[in-house]
């Protein structure tokens, strides 16, 4: 991400500076940010002088470039501002304190989403505060030398499609049905005092794969969230496209051109219908992989039936390969439109479906004719926590960005 010197877009010249920061966690010579953000040594130094003010940068000395004269080393202050992120999925519910670097710095795994959302939102809170107590106990403090609490900026909420982003209502999360017309971040603010941002989970992981630092920020990034169901989001030049109402990468009815059973959609052999973990559960009770547990949780079923495949079970491995082979077709079409330089793949499930699924995904996703433009596919780093950790990632990014103020 470059700079630009129209003065209407000094907050944008902030994020871009507070970035070329944050990526370098060792440390990086203000000359280096200069270079590095194309502003001119003016602006840079200005700015970075408002960002120490504001406690969120700090310096660490000087340092000698070739024969130029030293420049200050500048840091981040991890924790002079924390973030939240709450992220609610038909199969988990976690909530994570992050810091600048959005490394989890406190974590609550908690039961599934229920029917009472109102329920759930006082267990949110209670967990809030149950981790700024760890917090506090562990001896950290705000920017100023306050209690903890004050460094938590706000919190960021992920949540499964079929929402507005904008109203921040769950509108009809087909895997949440309790949570039909939702006001979650309002709810999310009455209860903890603090602002909230909403957002698809798939938006978020990518988010977290941003201020992760995973990818160059130049780069056009596919990401596939394997959860529930399956689901893409798209960021080129670090911005992740939304579109007009934040349901941009809903690709579970995309025809993957198989030759699979209809969907009800009324086309035949979507993306979903191989991908889901519901359907995938299903076929592999139907078939007598796994025993019919209506209580079992879908990680532990899917975990089975990934073990079933590794022990040489044959419909397991199929299902499991078939998992793979879907989505590379998809990928080979989504290849085609979006020309990624690279494809990112996590969400909660694909930790368990990765060694089996991915071979065939890879050779089906770059076959000749499908546009195999030199692609890199790789998994995630940021495990289960993905989803969590982009939802404060969001909140991160709104505080921090032009476009939040
Ligand atoms: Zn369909």
């Amino acid at each position: 991400m470059r700079g630009s010197t129209m003065p209407d877009l000094g907050a944008r010249n902030e994020m871009v500076i507070l970035q070329a920061i944050r990526l370098r966690p060792e440390g990086i010579s203000q000359s280096e940010v200069v270079r590095r953000s194309g502003l001119s040594r003016q602006a840079v130094s200005q700015i970075v002088r408002r960002l120490i003010d504001r406690g969120l940068v700090q310096t660490h000395g000087t340092r000698v470039n070739g024969r130029g004269k030293p420049s200050t080393v500048l840091g981040i202050v991890p924790g002079s501002q924390l973030t939240a992120g709450v992220h609610l999925d038909p199969a988990q519910l976690t909530v994570v304190i992050v810091d600048l670097f959005a490394q989890v710095i406190a974590k609550r795994a908690l039961e599934p989403p229920g029917e009472d959302p109102a329920d759930d939102v006082v267990r949110i809170a209670d967990a809030l505060e149950d981790m700024l107590a760890d917090l506090r106990e562990a001896g950290m403090s705000a920017a100023d030398g306050g209690d903890v609490a004050g460094a938590l900026a706000g919190i960021g909420i992920a949540a499964p499609a079929g929402l507005d982003a904008e109203a921040g209502i769950l509108v009809d999360p087909p895997w949440l049905p309790g949570w039909r017309h939702e006001p979650i971040v309002s709810e999310i603010e009455t209860a903890t005092g603090l602002p909230a941002v909403l957002d698809k989970d798939t938006n978020a992981a990518l988010t977290a794969e941003k201020w992760a630092g995973s990818y160059p920020q130049e780069e056009t990034v596919l990401y596939i969230y394997v959860g529930a169901g399956v689901g893409s989001a798209v960021a080129g030049d670090g911005t992740v496209h939304r579109g007009s109402t934040t349901q941009a990468g809903e690709i579970g009815h995309l025809p993957t051109g198989l030759d699979g059973p209809m969907c009800q959609c009324g086309r035949r052999a979507c993306l979903g219908l191989y991908t889901d973990a519901s359907g995938i559960l299903q076929a592999a009770r139907e078939q007598g992989v796994i025993a019919d547990d209506p209580d079992a949780l879908v990680a532990d079923a899917l975990s089975e039936v990934v073990a079933c495949a590794r022990a040489g079970d044959a419909a397991a491995a199929e299902l499991v390969a078939g998992h793979g082979r879907a989505l590379g077709e998809a990928l080979r079409t989504l290849i085609g439109i979006h020309d990624p330089h690279r494809i990112i793949i996590g969400g909660p499930y694909w930790g368990l479906l990765e060694e089996a699924s991915l071979p065939a995904l890879r050779e089906r996703a770059l076959r000749a004719g499908g546009g195999d433009h030199g692609v890199l596919i790789t998994s995630s780093t940021l495990g289960d926590d993905v989803g969590a950790i982009g939802a404060a990632s969001l909140f991160l990014e709104r505080e921090l960005s032009p476009a939040g103020r």
